[in-house]
């Protein structure tokens, strides 16, 4: 379970705050640590406040892309400090908790953190399930990021310190699906809606992060978005067939 939950902090500034959150990490038996481009690593400030949890610093995994770091995951959650124009499905970091150790039980999570300044783009907000928002001052809503990550461990850590209920086995074709498929379909579905002209890409509005929303929610299983595939693969077909 502690080994299917990564941590992944997006293009961070400060290195001693990659550091925090490692320690912070460690201490809730966290250590799985991802870093999308950070600014400034390897660095000695990270080392430094990382306060001999080396080993987490050692071992994390430096990427360019966000997709890249949860590309094996099943349920990603994306914690913000602010609500959105498009609302998303939200958890308190409670319920997060439960959800994720049900989750981490058979596939990989990614608990995602946002750069110090602008949190988290809506592009990388698109490849979150769910947000968590850590309940603060309305006036100074927004906790330095490894206070963050250390919030969040903490509740993971309590959740994840209970007896485990026991998951009945699935059929493969019932496991939920990585978002690496997920975004496979999403570029493939935006393909087709571009050629059926349903989706004009000058003026795309909010149409897919709709539809991101509307996928994720429904968390489609191995049969279900072959199912999906398979009707955007005939709708190219037929489409071939009018064009001949
Ligand atoms: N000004 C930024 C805040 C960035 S803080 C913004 O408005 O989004 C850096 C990161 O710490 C955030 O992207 C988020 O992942 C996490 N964080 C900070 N405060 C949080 C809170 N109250 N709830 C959940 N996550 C929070």
């Amino acid at each position: 379970m502690f080994s299917n939950i990564r941590i992944v902090l997006v293009e961070t500034s400060h290195p001693g705050n990659i550091g925090a959150a490692a320690r912070a990490m460690k201490n809730m038996s966290l250590e799985h640590l991802y870093l999308v481009s950070p600014v400034n690593y390897p660095h000695a400030d990270a080392f430094a406040r990382a306060a001999g949890a080396n080993d987490v610093l050692n071992n994390a995994v430096v990427v360019d892309s966000l997709e890249q770091a949860i590309a094996d995951c099943t349920q990603v959650f994306g914690a913000s400090a602010r609500m959105r124009t498009l609302k998303w499905p939200q958890y308190s970091p409670a319920e997060a908790a439960k959800v994720i150790k049900k989750t981490s039980q058979t596939s990989s999570v990614a608990l995602v953190f946002g750069r110090e300044r602008t949190g988290l783009s809506n592009e990388e907000l698109q490849l979150c399930h769910y947000l968590v928002n850590i309940p603060s001052n309305d006036q100074f809503s927004s906790l330095n990021l490894a206070a963050a990550v250390q919030v969040l461990a903490y509740e993971l850590f309590q959740v994840l310190q209970q007896p485990v209920e026991k998951v009945e086995a699935v059929n493969a074709d019932e496991m939920p699906v990585t978002q690496d498929e997920m975004q496979r379909y999403f570029k493939h579905l935006e393909e087709v809606l571009v050629k059926i002209d349903f989706l004009d890409p000058e003026h795309p509005k909010k149409l897919m992060r709709r539809l991101h929303r509307l996928y994720n929610r429904a968390q489609p299983d191995q049969r279900e978005i072959n199912i999906l595939r398979g009707i955007l693969s005939a709708v190219e077909k037929e489409m071939q067939g009018r064009n001949r």
